[in-house]
């Protein structure tokens, strides 16, 4: 709704987001939809990024797209690797999509380690909040390295 033209870009030539919502961004004249796509480069220069190259997966034919700003959003996995030992196990507890359960004061099940922003159980995932679960562990972190913790 702020933006004068927005390119979709994804990889393949249907979504499974809500009809609904699909519809909406089908009807907005402001967002192009390029599916069945890749990019493959972002061009820049000491202004930041300037363009795009969109790659077709079919017919392989490349486009040059001049934009000044890219956000990259694949997927909704959890980054949660550090969080694995090396036969792969998880060293705290997760939730079954990968979300690394915390209390209230972000503390996981493994005394001493605490998990905050998008990677927690139940993440609003937006900055703000974040920023907050991170001022929470900080506190957790101090408290437990005082011994105030239990
Ligand atoms: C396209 C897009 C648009 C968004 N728009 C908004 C918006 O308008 N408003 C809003 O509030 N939120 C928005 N969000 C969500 C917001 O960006 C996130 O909620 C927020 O960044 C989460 O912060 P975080 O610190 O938990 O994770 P991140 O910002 O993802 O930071 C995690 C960091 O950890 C690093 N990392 C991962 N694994 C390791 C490792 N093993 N070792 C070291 N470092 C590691 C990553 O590289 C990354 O830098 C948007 C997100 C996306 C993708």
């Amino acid at each position: 709704k702020i933006c004068s033209k927005v390119y979709l870009i994804h990889r393949r030539d249907e979504f499974r987001a809500a009809p609904s919502t699909v519809q909406k961004v089908r009807e907005s004249e402001n967002i192009e939809l390029i599916t069945n796509a890749l990019v493959e480069q972002i061009k820049g220069d000491a202004s930041g990024v300037t363009g795009i190259v969109v790659k077709d997966k079919t017919s392989g034919a490349a486009r040059e797209l001049q934009l000044p700003g890219i956000f990259v959003f694949v997927g909704l996995d959890v980054r949660n690797e550090v969080l694995k030992d090396e036969s792969g196990k998880f060293i705290c507890d997760v939730t079954p999509g990968g979300q690394v359960a915390v209390n209230l004061k972000m503390q996981t099940s493994v005394h001493g380690l605490f998990a905050a922003g998008d990677m927690r159980q139940d993440a609003p995932k937006q900055v703000v909040c974040a920023a907050g679960d991170g001022a929470v562990a900080a506190l957790s972190a101090i408290a437990y390295l005082q011994g105030h913790d239990k």
